[in-house]
């Protein structure tokens, strides 16, 4: 397990640790070497040393080093789940899904790098031809967020690196570990030094000196809107470019004609997945009066048998919450609306359980949910369904589209004209129909509104890392 920093092909260590614990026992897993501020600035300092050899190679040149390690991702997935599991608490199956999925960033990135082409556009005269070239934007920071420690990161790695940029991460001090394990592999993978760099850290001196620098071209940030809005404004004075993938807040509709079998069992997938930690989970039920009691009584159902626990047990789907942060967040949420008149079917409290943290909430339906409870308008990020009762299509829309929010969105219908219109209609970059679980390394991932802007995933990330030239010959 590496816990020393990434810099210029070299492992180092620093003035400082971040101390790494498992959320599910509360026991100290690892003690991670801290490159700080400086670390920063060496690992600028590499990746712009390297660049111009990377962006000089071929297109597949480089994919097949990407590929190379999303192989070697996909060989060591046992390893890199448990540790997943063991720093952010997600149940083990869920942390192999997310190894299987951050390393499909890298294969479809590793693809698309060698279809980065460019045209030819007629000129205004005879003798003028204009050809638009696609160059790497150049050296690139990537934040990332504890929730999803491996994805987030490759996610934007893939395209970065496929595009000919070098990169600098600084992943979240909860997750180091998973980030540097995904370093040990680029190192096997063959990466040149200073390709790659990953620095830890504690936020701001680390993200000033990369924000701070003209050699930094790029940021791609992904986190708390709270959080994004801060570094853009910071960002405004290096008009650096920038990608922001930010939080949500997701309406799941159930209409009166859905299949219930497949809408509860999108219910509980989109929003028990990682203890209901993340950024596409929903927030907000609606669901029409005519189906109300039946959806209601089957997902209270389905919620009650969810196990909970270490997520290295077997068995268990749903694991501890982050931090006790995190777990006050829930807690006031839960109050909020027990204040305002919410009625609980199932949960509503801390859960003890034996041998264990106190981190696990108890998977948790609650009725009567209005625009006045805070879990109406902001992220609980826990496992917590809010539920709400509605008459019509239009009235449904507005109440989805009724947040600053707009990254993802759930519905459920068998009327097809209904699923073009409610689709269509919903303000969110996702929109999963009859899908609970949208996610997919193809697709533009991103956000509308306050979720933020840019697309991640497939071709569409490329436009992320690439600038355009054109280059007007004359004849
Ligand atoms: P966060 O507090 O915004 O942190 C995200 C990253 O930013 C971490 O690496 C954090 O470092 C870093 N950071 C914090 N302050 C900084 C500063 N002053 N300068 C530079 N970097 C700074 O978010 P989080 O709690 O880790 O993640 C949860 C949030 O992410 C939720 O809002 C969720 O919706 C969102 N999210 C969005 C997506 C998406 O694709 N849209 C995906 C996953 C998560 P430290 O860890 O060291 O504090």
């Amino acid at each position: 397990m590496k816990t020393q920093n990434l810099i210029g092909g070299k492992w180092c260590g620093g003035d400082q640790t971040i101390e790494v614990t498992n959320p599910a026992t509360g026991e100290l897993i690892a003690r991670v070497d801290s490159g700080g501020a400086e670390g920063a600035k060496s690992a600028i300092g590499a990746a712009f040393e390297a660049r111009e050899d990377w962006a000089g190679r071929t297109a597949a040149d480089r994919g097949a080093m990407v590929a190379s390690l999303a192989g070697l991702m996909r060989r060591d997935v046992d390893r890199l789940a448990e540790l997943m599991t063991l720093e952010q608490g997600k149940p083990l199956a869920e942390a192999r899904g997310e190894i299987a999925y951050a390393a499909s960033f890298l294969e479809l990135a590793a693809e698309e790098g060698r279809r980065l082409n460019g045209d030819i556009v007629p000129g205004s005269s005879v003798e003028q031809r204009i050809l638009v070239l696609r160059q790497p934007v150049g050296v690139t920071a990537i934040i990332t967020p504890w929730n999803f420690p491996s994805a987030m990161i490759t996610r934007k790695l893939g395209p970065a690196l496929a595009a000919g940029c070098t990169v600098v991460i600084k992943p979240a001090e909860l997750t180091p570990l998973s980030a540097l394990a995904i370093g040990e592999l680029a190192c096997e993978a063959g990466f040149p030094a200073g390709v790659i760099n990953i620095v830890t850290g504690e936020p701001g001196p680390i993200g000033d000196a990369l924000l701070w620098d003209d050699r930094v071209r790029k940021l791609s940030f992904t986190g708390s809107t709270g959080v994004g809005r801060m570094l853009m404004g910071k960002a405004s004075a290096h008009l650096l470019r920038l990608s922001l993938e930010l939080g949500g807040h997701a309406p799941f509709i159930v209409f009166d004609d859905a299949d219930l079998d497949r809408a509860v069992a999108g219910a509980i997938a989109c929003k028990f997945r990682n203890a209901g930690q993340t950024c596409v989970c929903a927030n907000r039920f609606y669901i029409q009066s005519g189906i109300y009691d039946e959806f209601v009584g089957r997902f209270a159902e389905a919620i009650g048998e969810m196990s909970v626990g270490d997520g290295m047990r077997e068995g268990v789907v749903i694991g501890p919450l982050i931090n006790e942060a995190a777990m006050r967040k829930v807690e006031s949420h839960v109050d909020d609306a027990r204040s305002k008149g919410a009625e609980f079917l199932v949960g509503g409290s801390r859960l003890s359980i034996d041998g264990l943290a106190d981190r696990f909430y108890a998977p948790t339906l609650l009725t009567g949910m209005t625009p006045s409870m805070k879990i109406y308008r902001e992220e609980t990020f826990g496992p917590v369904a809010p539920v709400a009762r509605f008459e019509t299509e239009d009235e449904v829309i507005g109440l989805a589209n009724d947040s600053e929010f707009g990254l993802a969105a759930y519905f459920f219908t068998r009327d097809a004209s209904r699923l073009m219109r409610v689709a269509e209609g919903l303000e969110y970059g996702i929109v999963g129909a009859n899908d609970g679980t949208p996610s997919n390394a193809a697709a533009p991932f991103g956000g509308m509104k306050h979720s933020g802007f840019g697309r991640e995933g497939g071709k569409y990330a490329m436009d992320e890392y690439t600038e355009l030239k054109y280059i007007s010959l004359r004849l």
